[in-house]
């Protein structure tokens, strides 16, 4: 380890903490000790609201909300044990600072962060503006993600920032700007109920987004439930039809369908004449994706590619669903483009039940495409634009040149720039990437090259706490208050039900501490509650397609059960959506592009293609498996850090890793049901139990992201327009241990 990043000098105590800044004593006063009250899930993007109870003050337990047009009564496992991660026993409680002998000792918050600004001020000092970054996070409330995203540009001077919502679901901001003009995800949840033919591509929607399954069963129009996805994932087996295409092969296919589409004159020629530019040079470059090459690439027969255009075809109602399976890999925007086209082309948008949507991960992920000043300025605006700029210093009531003229590095080049040696302090809040970064062995080796590393977070246990110089404590959900914004663009407020432990703080009140021990305070004089973030957030939306300034208070947010952007205050500007009321909670639903407007100054969509790329590490002799991952079950989350702290979530998953292999291979290596066997790529080997099922293709092996021993073997690819890692195809070769 760095001899820099150990502290050996005096410990200040110039921050002197007003009284009551700790966690204690902070459930609002304004909820009655035994009360119950409303908050949104802070796992994933479905953003259930769950009722939370109180007894003496304290949340002793929780229920799904039956009126939120959201979950409608439901919940998955983990919202239902949402409250258990908070009375872990390995909570982080105190700051810890690592010591020249390398442990972490607790330390007072005065002194962790008097440290924080000392180190990450020399480091600046010393090796320029661009030797600081941070990484972010998508399970944090908006008010704290553009805390953090003002404080680290506008406040400390740190130029690059990122999140792990890069993992996640860059892919589909890009691929919206790029052909919509703006990062518009145009659903509503009704949708899944209106459509008379959904299609979902690379999403295993029943383990993913449980809730979203449910409202999908809801549907009453007998619907057509289309999976496309190369392997019998739980969301195959409950569809009406499942393509198993080979991994990989979706640009291709959806290229082929829309020349089938096109050939067949089943376009809707009105719509794109008059709300899309560039059809003729997709439809004459999709000539080329033939039935019988696309057959050959796919795997799919002609009768199924007949059969799916067909669906498409006759579809009145018809919905296009993505998640990580296209995020996730190589030609990802390209790939979620030419969804968004088949779409387009079949004027399947602004309609009930339609859309090319894309479902998000985390909790926050919405909030943080929208207001983390990472790689956009506030509120969808642009760093390098003039006007932009000035408009958010308006705004913000701080001087335009504050504001950085260049975004952001995204994250694998900050990764490369720890690599470099340009990088030299990073500060990571809410995210492990020490479990989920793709380069995983890579990424650990370069934190512990670095001069000094922040960790926040609610436990000092995690992967990524094992590389700090110093840990922050962190409340996690449930001990803090804010908003989230869920995939249908929904904001829902986060309400606080139980106190932190020790001294762990709200990440919204480490920040006000760190600009205070920064010294750029006075930027945030208007920054002192959540509540008042939202309202200087809502000056920022002002104008944008995400426009929230029609939302009058986070009280207005319980009365509505959340409010989907956009929202602006003078309704009638708001023509792109469309009102309709949600059949059971009778509250109002919208959905984008109603008018066929987009945001691209002539209002149109675009057409975006490019020609396919092979497999940036296809299998061969040496490796001849595909390594695919994803989601293990309903009961875990991401890295585990908070659901595995629950006994009854670690009771519905298997405890070790474990590779999914098809019969056929298993037979043929001498591999047995159960037994141990090493998986190797060209990064790494490690030992797992084999699940020997014919849900996966032979060939082809699968591996829950879940556990820590997966991102040692995947391939560090990434899709070249969004930046997002691939994680979904890299070559292994499989052999017994005994
Ligand atoms: S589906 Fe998502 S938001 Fe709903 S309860 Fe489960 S984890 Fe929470």
């Amino acid at each position: 380890m760095n001899a820099l990043r150990q502290w050996t000098g005096p410990l200040t105590e110039e921050l002197v903490l007003k009284p009551g800044e700790f966690g204690l004593g902070h459930v609002p006063a304004r909820l009655k000790p035994d009360a119950t009250t409303t908050t949104i899930c802070g796992f994933c993007s479905t953003g259930c609201a769950l009722k939370v109870h109180l007894r003496n003050g304290e949340a002793i337990n929780l229920s799904p909300e039956t009126e939120y047009p959201v979950n409608l009564g439901m919940a998955c496992p983990k919202g239902w044990e949402a409250l258990a991660p908070l009375g872990a026993a390995d909570r982080a409680t105190t700051p810890l600072l690592r010591t020249a002998q390398g442990k972490l000792e607790p330390v007072p918050w005065e002194t962790a962060l008097a440290v924080f600004a000392e180190r990450f001020k020399r480091i600046q000092q010393q090796h320029g503006p661009d030797a600081l970054a941070w990484l972010g996070t998508g399970q944090i409330t908006t008010e704290e993600l553009a805390y953090l995203g003002v404080l680290a540009k506008m406040g400390m001077g740190i130029r690059h920032g990122d999140g792990n919502t890069r993992q996640c679901m860059a892919t589909s901001v890009t691929a919206y700007k790029e052909s919509f003009g703006f990062d518009a995800p145009p659903f509503t949840y009704a949708d899944f109920e209106e459509s008379d033919v959904l299609i979902f591509i690379g999403s295993n929607l029943c383990v993913a987004h449980p809730i979203l399954w449910q409202r999908v069963l809801r549907n009453r129009n007998k619907p057509e439930i289309v999976v496309i996805d190369p392997r019998k994932t739980e969301t195959a087996m409950g569809a009406t039809r499942h393509y198993a295409i080979r991994p990989k092969s979706d640009l291709v296919l959806l290229y082929g369908l829309a020349n089938m589409l096109a050939a067949s004159h089943w376009v809707d020629r009105q719509y794109i004449a008059r709300h899309t530019t560039g059809y003729e040079a997709f439809e004459e470059f999709v000539t080329r994706f033939t039935p019988a090459e696309v057959s050959a690439a796919t795997g799919l027969n002609l009768e199924q590619l007949w059969q799916l255009a067909n669906l498409i075809h006759r579809g009145k109602r018809v919905s296009f669903w993505w998640t990580m399976g296209v995020n996730q890999g190589h030609e990802a925007t390209r790939t979620a483009q030419a969804i968004i086209n088949l779409a387009l082309m079949t004027g399947n948008l602004g309609r009930p039940g339609t859309g090319a949507n894309s479902i998000t991960g985390q909790c926050n992920a919405m909030g943080s495409r929208l207001f983390s000043n990472t790689t956009n300025l506030l509120g969808g605006h642009d760093f390098e634009n003039h006007e932009d700029r000035k408009k958010v210093a308006r705004a913000l009531d701080i001087d335009p040149s504050r504001i950085p003229e260049q975004n952001s590095w995204p994250y694998d080049r900050i990764v490369r720039e720890m690599e470099s040696g340009k990088i030299r302090g990073l500060w990571l809040v809410g995210t492990n990437p020490s479990h989920s970064w793709i380069e995983q062995s890579q990424f650990n080796r370069l934190l512990d090259k670095l001069d000094f590393v922040v960790v926040q977070d609610m436990f000092a246990t995690s992967e990524t706490a094992a590389h700090a110089s110093l840990v922050l404590p962190a409340a996690g959900w449930g001990e803090k208050e804010g908003t989230f914004i869920n995939s249908e663009r929904r904001i829902g407020r986060v309400k606080k039900v139980a106190r932190a432990p020790g001294q762990a703080l709200a990440d919204f009140h480490i920040f006000q501490l760190v600009a205070r021990a920064w010294g750029c305070e006075q930027l945030f004089g208007r920054w002192t509650s959540p509540e008042a973030v939202f309202q200087i957030l809502k000056g920022v939306s002002q104008g944008q397609p995400c426009d929230i300034t029609g939302i009058q208070d986070y009280a207005s947010l319980d009365v509505a059960g959340g409010i989907q952007w956009p929202c602006p205050e003078n309704r009638e500007q708001n023509s792109s959506a469309t009102n309709g009321r949600n059949s059971k909670s009778g509250r109002t639903e919208r959905r984008l592009f109603a008018d066929g407007r987009f945001f691209h100054p002539d209002r149109k969509a675009r057409f975006i293609f490019e020609s396919p790329r092979p497999l940036p590490e296809p299998p061969d002799a040496e490796f001849p498996f595909l390594l695919l991952t994803g989601r293990g079950s309903a009961s875990q989350w991401h890295t585990g850090t908070r659901t595995e702290k629950s006994a009854v979530l670690r009771k519905l998953r298997p405890e070790a890793a474990y590779v999914e292999i098809n019969p056929f291979d298993a037979e043929r290596l001498g591999i047995k049901p159960a037994s141990s066997v090493y998986v190797t790529s060209r990064r790494d080997s490690v030992l797992v139990a084999a699940f020997v099922t014919s849900t996966i293709a032979p060939g082809q092996v699968f591996m829950p992201m879940h556990y820590d021993v997966v991102n040692r073997l995947t391939f560090p690819a990434f899709d070249p327009y969004s930046g997002q890692p691939s994680y979904k195809a890299c070559a292994v070769d499989l052999k017994p241990a005994e």
